[in-house]
């Protein structure tokens, strides 16, 4: 169900650069799935933690070092609360999820993978989620497997049982694809791959600012997201795994706070979640993350994504009515508020530069997914992306924006 406009009309207000032009044209802002606008409170939430908060963490007896522990601590318990970890060591603080599926690949790669064994990815990935593997797989001389996708953009589960083994290690899978937007049932693989022995990495980067994330009901071992794709701040991101699998797992980096003692013979090191968290931490951006996350929950996920799934059903129905030669990739029955497209023959990079000149942010190009690319046999295309702050109005506005680009690119 679409917000009513008085909600819609606060929440924008919310967004201060949702009010930007480009050139005289308003900003409509549909590249979302690239990255989200920031309320004014998670803006705020930096200026303040420089302002009255600043000091490093962990290691301070002062002041100011107590309230910046407490505040980035207290992001790591709101974080986990949103994912609902069993617990808040569950949570790691990453730069974000590419770092985060490096850091498992490595950790992971180095204790349980031999040569031999099997990494299983699917043909829908984001590069951060297959070039890692393809890494640990060259240094330890495993074999990468990919579940195909159906012509609709789902997963194909007949494939995913008959490619999950007792060679397979790990299953890695994307919860929601950012081109073709299929919504994964994450349920059903992780119990395929579990009883194949295999454990499993959800990368939720396109999920959570869309859906509820439980982790204990999904059943997942990790599962990670980026905070610049919830509302967040850039440079911060969040690496759930079960407690049993960090506290088996070795660290990715070393430098202080993950150590417990250190000397020249021998190094021990910390708990998690601090083995995993080399460094000083970004505990500005987690402190902007957290406020995120709570600014989010207090609106209702479920009540955004019932808006943009709103859009999304209206701005297919409008382009597939209008637009003629439109091709849409991803048809999948549970989809999220992505809409990769295709008209004709226009290259997306011509298009995509009309519809700037007219105000539209989309995204053009292979979207970080070349080889789902090669699988649809484009080079590219265009991607609409909304969020919970986009209006009905955006999209009848977008429609005649599409129209006019035909007759100048024809030509
Ligand atoms: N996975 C998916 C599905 C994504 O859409 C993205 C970003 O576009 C990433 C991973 C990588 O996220 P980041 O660049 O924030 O690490």
């Amino acid at each position: 169900m679409e917000l009513k406009p008085d909600i819609l009309h606060a929440l924008r207000s919310d967004f201060p650069i949702l009010a930007e032009k480009v050139g005289s044209k308003a900003l409509v802002y549909f590249d979302n799935a690239a990255t989200t606008q920031k309320p004014r409170c998670v803006v705020e939430k930096i200026s303040e933690g420089y302002y009255r908060f600043n000091a490093n963490i962990h290691r301070g007896v002062h002041h100011l070092s107590r309230l910046a522990t407490e505040a980035h601590e207290a992001a790591r318990r709101r974080a986990a609360s949103f994912l609902n970890a069993a617990r808040p060591e569950e949570i790691i603080f990453t730069r974000g999820t590419t770092e985060a599926i490096n850091l498992l690949a490595f950790s992971f790669g180095e204790a349980y993978c031999r040569p031999g064994d099997e990494i299983v990815i699917t043909e829908m990935e984001h590069h951060a989620n297959i070039v890692p593997w393809q890494m640990l797989c060259e240094r330890k001389g495993l074999t990468l497997r990919v579940i195909p996708i159906r012509d609709d953009g789902s997963l194909n589960l007949e494939a995913a049982a008959a490619l999950l083994n007792e060679r397979s290690r790990l299953l890695a899978v994307t919860h929601v694809s950012n081109v073709l937007g299929t919504i994964n049932p994450i349920v059903e693989l992780v119990r395929m791959a579990h009883d194949a022995g295999a454990a499993v990495l959800v990368d939720g980067a396109q999920a959570v600012a869309h859906l509820t994330v439980d982790v204990q009901a999904l059943d997942v071992d990790f599962y990670t997201f980026s905070s610049h794709k919830v509302y967040g701040p850039t440079g911060i991101g969040i690496l759930y795994g079960k407690a049993q699998w960090l506290d088996a797992l070795p660290p990715y980096q070393g430098g202080g706070e993950m150590i417990s003692k250190v000397s020249f013979e021998q190094t021990t090191y910390n708990e998690i979640p601090f083995k995993f968290e080399a460094g000083t931490p970004d505990y500005i951006g987690s402190t902007a993350l957290a406020e995120a996350l709570r600014y989010l929950q207090d609106f209702g996920i479920k009540r955004a994504a019932a808006h943009e799934d709103a859009l999304l059903r209206y701005a297919t129905e409008a382009m597939e009515a209008e637009i003629p030669n439109l091709r849409i990739f991803g048809k999948a029955p549970q989809k999220s508020a992505v809409l990769s497209f295709l008209i004709g023959k226009l290259h997306p990079y011509d298009l995509g530069m009309l519809l700037d000149s007219q105000g539209f942010a989309l995204r053009s190009g292979h979207h970080c997914a070349q080889p789902l690319m090669q699988r649809l046999g484009l080079e590219g295309c265009l991607r609409a992306s909304f969020a919970f702050y986009n209006s009905r109005e955006e999209i009848d506005q977008f429609i005649p924006a599409l129209k006019k680009a035909l007759p100048l690119l024809d030509g």
